[in-house]
């Protein structure tokens, strides 16, 4: 074996790394949608009327809840997202809901 073979070796042994390094990357980041990490954004509201609008805000929902045992995954009022979509819905007001979010609506699942 010689230095140039060493080499191209370790360079293709990096390389992979690399790749390996990159997917874990992208696979942590699409477990943002509901996971540990970034609560998805959800805050989409076309086609959404004036009224639900309005109880969105004067509920206070936010995409993060400040208390992780307050989320909408959490809460009664909510609706799972369905066909890959990442966010869910709210039984209280219409429009996209995460699932990592929060207002003053919550109320404990049973
Ligand atoms: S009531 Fe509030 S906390 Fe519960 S799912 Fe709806 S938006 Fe989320």
């Amino acid at each position: 074996m010689n230095a140039e073979n060493t080499s191209r070796r370790g360079f293709l042994s990096r390389l992979g790394l690399g790749a390996l390094s990159i997917g874990a990357i992208a696979a942590v980041q699409a477990c943002g949608k509901g996971g540990g990490g970034a609560a998805p954004k959800c805050d989409d509201l076309t086609g959404v009327d004036d009224a639900a609008k309005a109880t969105r805000t004067s509920l206070k929902y936010t995409d993060k809840s400040a208390d992780p045992a307050k989320t909408c995954g959490k809460c009664q009022q909510y609706n799972a997202p369905e066909g890959g979509a990442a966010c869910g819905g709210c039984k209280l007001f219409k429009g996209p809901v995460s699932t990592e979010g929060n207002c003053a609506g919550f109320v404990l699942k049973a």
